[in-house]
């Protein structure tokens, strides 16, 4: 099964997915995690190129930098690992593209649907969970943290992806979402509930 943690910066996405990870594991599942962009030597080096502030890269080729990270991660880690009847927990995936390229970006949500498709070989994952925060709150969580990025980005450009997550609720049934403003521990027993109930279509 193969499953992704979606949630704009500071949202606990990262802290939500290895506790799973330890639930899987310990209830006997062969498990791996990826993150995104990276999980692979070319994926971890775009990473770096990614959040280079240096680099001043356009948001077409930004998107294309994603999508050859995701492309690398799909054929030699994740497709491998569902064959072998593997869970793959992956920290962020095609969503993110959608809502921060497609959305934050502007290069249209349709669009970047379309070359996830294709950077996948239209693997998708079988459920999202989307760990939701105010932006307000994402903020004051990164504040420590040097993302860079995001402080040139600001506060509206995470308006403009979260509400691009949230849309994405109402299109899809295995895409869920949780209240990141709960404690640890209820968000990850609402995670193992929903994984528990999911029935595959
Ligand atoms: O998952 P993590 O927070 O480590 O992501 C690293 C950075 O890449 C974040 O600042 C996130 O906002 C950004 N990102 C992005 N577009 C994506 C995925 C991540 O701008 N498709």
């Amino acid at each position: 099964m193969f499953i992704a943690f979606e949630g704009i910066d500071g949202c606990g996405k990262s802290t939500q997915l290895d506790l799973f990870y330890d639930y899987l594991v310990k209830s006997g599942f062969e498990c791996i995690k990826v993150r995104e962009p990276g999980g692979t030597i070319l994926g971890e080096k775009v990473r770096r190129i990614l959040l280079d502030k240096e680099m001043r890269i356009n948001s077409r080729s930004e998107l294309l930098l994603f999508l050859a990270s995701r492309a690398q991660l799909i054929e030699e880690i994740i497709k491998p690992s569902l064959e072998k009847g593997y869970y793959v927990l992956a920290d962020r995936f095609a969503d993110s593209s959608i809502a921060y390229q497609g959305a934050g970006r502007n290069l249209g949500e349709v669009v970047v649907e379309k070359l996830n498709a294709f950077a996948t070989d239209n693997i998708f994952p079988d459920i999202v969970f989307y760990i939701d925060i105010p932006v307000k709150e994402a903020l004051r969580r990164i504040e420590s943290k040097s993302k860079d990025r995001i402080e040139r980005e600001g506060e509206n450009y995470l308006r403009v992806v979260r509400e691009a997550y949230l849309s994405m609720a109402n299109k899809r049934e295995n895409f869920y979402i949780l209240d990141g403003t709960k404690s640890i521990e209820e968000i990850h027993n609402e995670i193992v509930n929903l994984y528990k109930s999911f029935k595959p279509s």
